[in-house]
């Protein structure tokens, strides 16, 4: 990552260097992308017939936008990818605090060191990457915060009030020529509306009193919750006005978007665990998949908030720690989730949802409900028409197989002895392989017991269970 070698306005003028605007450099390196075939968004999952053409249509047509969303929907991660569309690299007045570009000088200070030095007014480079702020909006966020305010230091150092520079500036004369966001935009006061309003679209500043003329230029993109958008007078007209484009996000429509994001997010993979890199088996990933799904559609859950992307991603964290736990107790070598690790994620993820209040009291029961279908469901999509009797007889002679989030994969393949089934059940609910040495016990493991809950779910095996100790059989 080197930036260009120009030093000043006057190689940067015999570069032939042109200025654009942050709008323009945007469009014109989206259409760049697109023309490409490139992915405009690289990283974004599941929106790519949704989403994606709405917030390219609106950066095409140069509007701010305001993306409307529950939480968890991954808005935040959306914005920030927008950043990916800007120039590697622009040229700014060295020492600028907003940025000026050396070619059109805004603050005071680089008016005077342009009409001074002219051709040999120091360029400095910014990467893109420092060309995006963020602020999540809170009621008591300040106009200091945002826009700036008088600087204590340099009124001490003798400045008045009255002299530009004594501003202290705010995120958004930071961000001047680059995206800056805002999330959870109607939890801003109304009179910080109208001060951002005011620096966007008057383009002055007004701090304790005094107005200052500063022509900023930047996309502005904002996020919300769609039910407090909407909500009358929780922004001001004028503000809304603004934005020229509303997107409207969603949660990933189909299940295999959802698994995407999981595998695209989740931290499983720890390379500083003695026991190995943990394993979650494909199988598992769609229960919790699943399972958060069914959270998410549940009557008893509240619309209005949702349930995030977060809430499976943090499930399948929680998972594969529960295997971690298993192996560093059992001096397993290698860390594989099994479904006595799913029990966890209930406990776990009752604080990430909330319950309409007719249901509160009854979270662990919805919860617990909730994963024994998404472990139905994904018995019914991966096994259906396998022949599990060859299972299943072995438990006609009293055989009863005691596990736990706590038995070891060796332990369990132990008390079932041979199982005929087990490569058919390998083939369909780990298609990709499973490698060999303790992967594969552990996985061999992971896929009896899966098959094991099954039949019990279809009331084809007594199961008996006492916190963290299942016995099947008998
Ligand atoms: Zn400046």
């Amino acid at each position: 990552m080197t930036s260009p070698a120009i030093a000043t306005l006057g190689d940067l003028r015999s570069s032939g260097h042109v200025h654009r605007g942050v709008k323009t450099e945007i469009r014109q390196n989206l259409i760049a992308r697109i023309a490409s075939g490139e992915p405009s968004l690289p990283g974004i999952v599941g929106f790519d017939d949704t989403v994606v053409p709405e917030v390219e249509r609106a950066l095409l047509a140069g509007h701010d936008i305001v993306l409307l969303g529950e939480r968890g929907q991954g808005k935040t991660r959306l914005i920030r990818t927008l950043v990916g569309l800007l120039d590697e690299w622009v040229p700014v007045i060295a020492g600028c605090e907003i940025n000026d570009h050396p070619y059109a000088p805004a603050c005071a200070r680089c008016l005077a060191l342009v009409a001074t030095d002219g051709d040999l007014t120091p360029v400095a480079w910014k990467h893109r990457s420092e060309r995006y702020g963020e602020k999540l909006a809170t009621p008591d966020t300040s106009v200091g915060d945002l826009i700036g305010d008088v600087d204590p230091i340099k009124v001490a150092q003798g400045r008045t009030l009255g002299d530009p520079e004594t501003i202290h500036y705010g995120l958004v004369p930071r961000t001047n020529r680059g995206i800056i966001a805002v999330n959870e935009l109607p939890d801003l006061a109304e009179r910080i509306q109208v001060a951002l309003l005011n620096v966007l679209e008057e383009r002055d500043i007004q701090v304790r009193g005094y107005q200052l003329r500063l022509p900023l230029d930047l996309l502005l993109i904002a996020s919300a919750n769609p039910e407090d958008y909407t909500n009358r007078g929780r922004i001001i007209t004028p503000l809304k006005d603004r934005f020229g484009a509303e997107v409207r996000t969603h949660y990933p429509l189909e299940l295999t978007d959802e698994l995407a994001l999981v595998a695209q997010e989740a931290a499983v993979l720890w390379p500083d665990s003695t026991h190995g890199a943990p394993l979650v088996p494909a199988h598992l990933l769609e229960v919790v998949a699943r399972f958060a799904r069914g959270v998410r559609d549940a009557p008893q859950v509240d619309q209005r908030s949702g349930v995030s992307a977060r809430f499976a991603i943090a499930g399948v964290e929680t998972v594969a720690a529960s295997a971690v736990r298993r192996a560093a107790l059992t001096g397993e070598q290698l860390a594989v989730a099994r479904v006595a690790d799913l029990p966890c994620i209930v406990s776990a993820s009752r604080g990430k949802v909330e319950f309409d209040d007719a249901d509160e009291g009854r979270e662990f029961e919805v919860l617990e409900h909730l994963l024994r279908r998404a472990i139905a469901e994904t018995y019914r999509a991966r096994l259906a028409g396998l022949d599990l009797r060859p299972l299943q007889e072995k438990f006609d002679d009293g055989l009863t197989v005691q596990t736990g989030d706590t038995v070891g994969a060796e332990d369990l393949l132990g008390q079932l002895g041979p199982v005929p089934v087990l490569s058919a059940l390998l083939d369909r609910l780990e298609p990709d392989g499973i490698g060999e040495g303790p992967a594969a016990v552990g996985l061999a493991a992971a896929v009896l017991e899966f098959a094991l809950e099954g039949l019990h779910l279809n009331k084809r095996l007594a199961k008996d269970s006492d916190g963290s100790r299942t016995i099947y059989g008998a």
